[in-house]
């Protein structure tokens, strides 16, 4: 089952912008990229301030197939 709503794609340059712009550090850089915790209040910020826009939002349908 996947916890989060958000996944990284490998354009990711693990510069920990989307770490320190989280209002409630739910993210952590796990082997260089960002892993999303359990307490996001979607504010987006972690979306909007990634430099190379490598953050996505995993489509509903996906989530759920998958749990
Ligand atoms: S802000 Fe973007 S490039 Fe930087 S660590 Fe987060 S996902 Fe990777
Ligand atoms: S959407 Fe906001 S609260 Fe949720 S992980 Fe991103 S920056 Fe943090």
């Amino acid at each position: 089952m996947k916890t989060s709503i958000f996944c990284v794609n490998d354009d990711c340059t693990s510069c920990g912008t989307c770490v320190d712009t989280c209002p409630v550090k739910n993210i952590a850089l796990m082997d260089s990229r960002p892993a999303w915790q359990h307490h996001c209040e979607l504010c987006f910020s972690c979306i909007r301030r990634c430099p190379v826009a490598a953050i996505q939002i995993i489509p509903r349908a996906e989530i759920f197939s998958s749990v």
